[in-house]
This record gives structure tokens, C-alpha cells and sequence, in this order.
């Protein structure tokens, strides 16, 4: 016997690798063990060895969710905030219907359903930016959802967020479960989760990153030092959200005299072990300089279309050298938690951007249907994501790196006539089917099933819990 998986037959393997890397050549076959890939090629089983086939169907990487708040899972489509932008949608929406996750049931159900759609999706890595704590709270969510996460079988970032001071525009109403924390209660909180949690390594299943919700409303100015230096300390990266709206950068100017990236960086909020979501305001010198220091990006131009924030500058941050990850965000402005789907937004968004055709070309209008390639939607959404959130063993089909990755089944009208199907997961849109999807070397879904689920008592645990609210 052998403890080693074959993967066998697919058609096409897309490697996240860049350039003309991306599309494997000299067989796509997989061989397994360990938890890391061990060979790719044309390979002959060994006896004993357990077999996927894989005829018919595209092998990706697990792609890697930068940005997402998981217990907003059970907060999609709520009428009262369906169609507003992003500050009077967070004061109808995310804030006061925190009173409804004042139980771990309420958590663990939301976490649940967002990582079980990540997960059939493809997605192997979730970075979830929790922010839902507050003082005496009855109950510990980040061990809640590390628990949700590991007995699914996927590689979790917990960010842990939350926020030291009331936000003005959007608290007045706010109830107990989102009352600010002390700072010393956050530092402390944040050791404990890094004591518990955090693992190092290249392949860490478990991670744990410090991420107040936002450096300019959650907190105050002062605060963020410490939380920086106190990261460094500990060995940890930084999250947050910046730029996500053009608010972000009237703030800076009028507060501070300044970008929002000069900003965080006076505070010390910068560099290869920093990155912030949606970015999407951003201008020619916050672009450089978020390439000349390594700041990252997670890029969710789902929820900034479903906000009317903008489309943010993805193609000109590459161009510069810049980090860029792939992000859902959270469901109550996305109403799907699935990587394909961002995947597909993010591959149009950029060609349609109006933006994109003059600054390429001056004699264009309108879009640039060059603008975002299939390839470079995959490597930001696998490797990418990996490496700005420094998980170095993650994120591309190679000898050597975490078993990590999709296996498509194109068995589907959708997907016949094709005449590239290694490109159809993601430019066709939908969600293609499982064949399967190993994270780390172990088998967490085959056939567009996830083993031991019961998606039907889910679906009725998150139903009595949606009712709740209504
Ligand atoms: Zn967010």
C-alpha cells in the first residue's frame, strides 16, 4: 500500500505560475503525498494507489479568498440595504443586525454556509476578516470559526478585526454586540489568538493576522502603531480595509492633509507583510508606492459593482509590480461567497472599465479587451492571494507545494464547444462542477459533494436563523 493520490487524465492544468508556465505542458497528471505535490507529468499508478480521474476535466489551484466576513453569510439581500452605497448600507445592514450574532450557533451557522459555498467553488484558503467582537462577549468566535473551517478540511487566515472606538457615521444606533473594544483588550485578544492558533510554516493550515476594520473610523489615529509593532512582534501580517470608497480619501485630506496611503504609512501600516481591501481610489503615486513597499490588495470588484464604489485600478497595480489577491467580501454586499463567480467578475470588469482604453490608448474610447486575461485573473485569485498573505508553500500547481487545488468537470452544456476549455471555469462563468478538490493533500469534496455534510439540515439551520431576523 501507499499513501500517495493519482490524479489522472485531465485535460488541461493551469499552474498559477507566471507567463507562459500558466498552461502545464509535458503531461497534467498529479501525484500526491505528504500533502504536497510530488510529481506533475504523465505518470503510471503505483500499485495501491488511490485514483481521481480526471478525463474530461481542468485542473486549477485552489483559489485563495484575500477578504471576506463570514458571519455576514446569513445577511444577503436584505431589502433595506439592497440598493445603497457603502456608508448608509453599513449603518442599515452589517452594524445593527449584529445583535442577531449574540449566540455561537448564529456564528458557526454563517461561517458554515459561507465555507461550504467557498469551498464548492474551488477555494482552498479563506482569509476571514472577523470583526464581530465585543466586550463580554458569552463566547470565543475565533476558536468557533477556526472549528468550522478545520472540520471542513480548508486552510483558514483568521483576521482578527474589531474596532477600539465608535464610528460616528455609522454607529449612532449601534447595539451592544458592536460596542468597541479597549485597545489593550485587542492586543491582548490578538496575542491569545496567536498563542491558540497561528502556525508558521510556508503550508500553515491556520493563521492569524491582526486587522482592526478600518485604520481611520475603527480606531483612533494613535492606535495603530502599536498594533503594527506589536504584529512585527508576534510574526504576524497586518489587514484592513482602505480606499474603498472615495470617502476614505476626503477623510485623509481634510483630517490629515494627506493620501490614505500616506496615511497608514506615517502609522506604520505598510509593506510586504501589510494588505488592505478594495483599494479601489487610488492614484498614480499610491499605485507605485503600493509596488515599491509590497502592499497588497484584495481585489473584490464583486462587492465594490454591488456598492457602486468603483472598479479598482487591478491592471495598472499589476503593471507597477504591485501585490494583488482575489476576494469575495463579505455576503451582505455580495450575495454569493463562491471564487468562480469573482473569478468571472473580475475577467469583465476591467475590459469594460471606461478608464481602460484611453489609458492604454489615448485614440480609444470605452473599454480594452486586453485589459484582464483569463491567465492573470487565475494567478491573482491563486498565487497571488497566497503570497501577499505570505503562505509561500500555496497557490501554484509545482512540485513541492501544498496538494492544494480543483479538479473541473466541463460535463455541462455550458461548457461544450469550447474551443480552450482550460479557460471555461473561469471564462464562462457559473460554477463548474467538482470532480474534486483537495486542500493539502486530502480529498475535502469528490463529485460536487462534500463528505458528512447535510446540506438540508444547513440550509434549515440558516433558515430558522434568517427568520429570526425578519
Ligand atoms: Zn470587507
Amino acid at each position: 500500500m501507499t499513501d500517495s493520490l493519482l490524479v489522472r487524465g485531465a485535460a488541461h492544468l493551469m499552474t498559477g505560475l507566471p507567463g507562459a508556465a500558466m498552461r502545464a505542458t509535458g503531461g497534467s497528471d498529479l501525484r500526491v503525498r505528504g500533502g504536497v505535490i510530488e510529481a506533475i507529468g504523465t505518470l503510471t499508478a503505483e500499485p495501491g494507489e488511490r485514483l481521481i480521474d480526471a478525463s474530461g476535466c481542468v485542473v486549477y489551484p485552489g483559489w485563495v479568498n484575500t477578504h471576506h466576513h463570514l458571519f455576514q453569510s446569513l445577511l444577503k439581500g436584505i431589502p433595506a440595504g439592497i440598493d445603497l452605497a457603502l456608508v448608509p448600507w453599513l449603518a442599515a445592514v452589517p452594524v445593527p443586525y449584529r445583535r442577531h450574532f449574540d449566540h455561537e450557533q448564529a456564528l458557526r451557522v454563517a461561517a458554515r454556509v459561507g465555507l461550504v459555498e467557498l469551498l464548492l467553488s474551488g477555494c482552498t484558503t479563506v482569509a476571514d476578516h472577523q470583526y464581530h467582537y465585543y466586550p463580554g462577549m458569552p463566547f470565543d468566535a475565533s476558536a468557533a470559526v477556526f472549528d468550522e473551517a478545520g472540520k471542513l478540511g480548508l486552510r483558514l487566515v483568521l483576521c482578527r478585526g474589531g474596532q477600539t472606538m465608535a464610528r460616528v457615521m455609522t454607529d449612532s444606533a449601534a447595539p451592544p454586540q458592536a460596542a468597541p473594544e479597549t485597545l489593550d483588550a485587542f492586543m491582548a485578544a490578538i496575542e491569545h489568538d496567536v498563542q491558540r492558533f497561528h502556525q508558521v510554516g510556508p503550508r500553515a493550515m491556520r493563521r492569524v493576522v491582526s486587522a482592526i476594520t478600518t485604520p481611520n473610523w475603527s480606531c483612533a489615529a494613535e492606535h495603530l502603531k502599536p498594533m503594527a509593532r506589536q504584529a512585527r512582534r508576534l510574526g504576524i501580517h497586518l489587514h484592513s480595509h482602505l480606499s474603498e470608497t472615495f470617502d476614505y480619501v476626503k477623510w485623509a485630506r481634510e483630517v490629515h492633509g494627506c493620501t490614505p496611503m500616506q496615511f497608514v504609512a506615517e502609522h506604520e501600516w505598510v509593506g510586504p507583510d501589510v494588505w488592505f481591501a478594495h483599494m479601489v481610489h487610488l492614484d498614480d503615486d499610491e499605485i507605485a508606492f503600493c509596488a515599491k513597499t509590497g502592499t497588497g490588495i484584495a481585489h473584490c470588484p464583486q462587492s465594490n459593482a454591488r456598492l457602486g464604489s468603483g472598479i479598482a485600478r487591478v491592471p495598472e497595480l499589476r503593471a507597477a509590480g504591485a501585490r494583488v489577491g482575489l476576494a469575495v467580501d463579505g455576503a451582505a454586499s455580495n450575495e454569493a461567497a463562491d471564487m468562480l463567480s469573482e473569478a468571472h467578475a473580475a475577467w469583465l470588469v476591467h475590459r469594460a472599465d471606461p478608464r481602460a482604453g484611453p489609458r492604454r490608448d489615448a485614440s480609444r474610447e470605452g473599454g480594452d479587451a486586453a485589459a484582464m486575461t483569463v491567465e492573470e485573473v487565475i494567478r491573482i485569485g491563486t498565487a497571488g492571494g497566497a503570497a501577499m498573505m505570505g503562505l509561500d508553500g500555496v497557490g501554484t500547481l509545482a512540485v513541492g507545494m501544498a496538494a492544494d487545488f480543483a479538479v473541473y468537470d466541463l460535463d455541462h452544456p455550458r461548457f461544450f464547444g469550447l474551443h480552450d476549455p482550460a479557460i471555461g471555469p473561469v471564462a464562462s462563468g457559473g460554477r463548474a462542477r467538482l470532480r474534486a478538490l483537495l486542500v493539502n493533500g486530502r480529498v475535502v469534496a469528490e463529485n460536487d459533494t462534500i463528505p458528512g455534510l447535510d446540506l438540508a439540515q444547513m440550509r434549515r439551520e440558516a433558515q430558522a436563523l434568517v427568520d429570526r431576523m425578519t
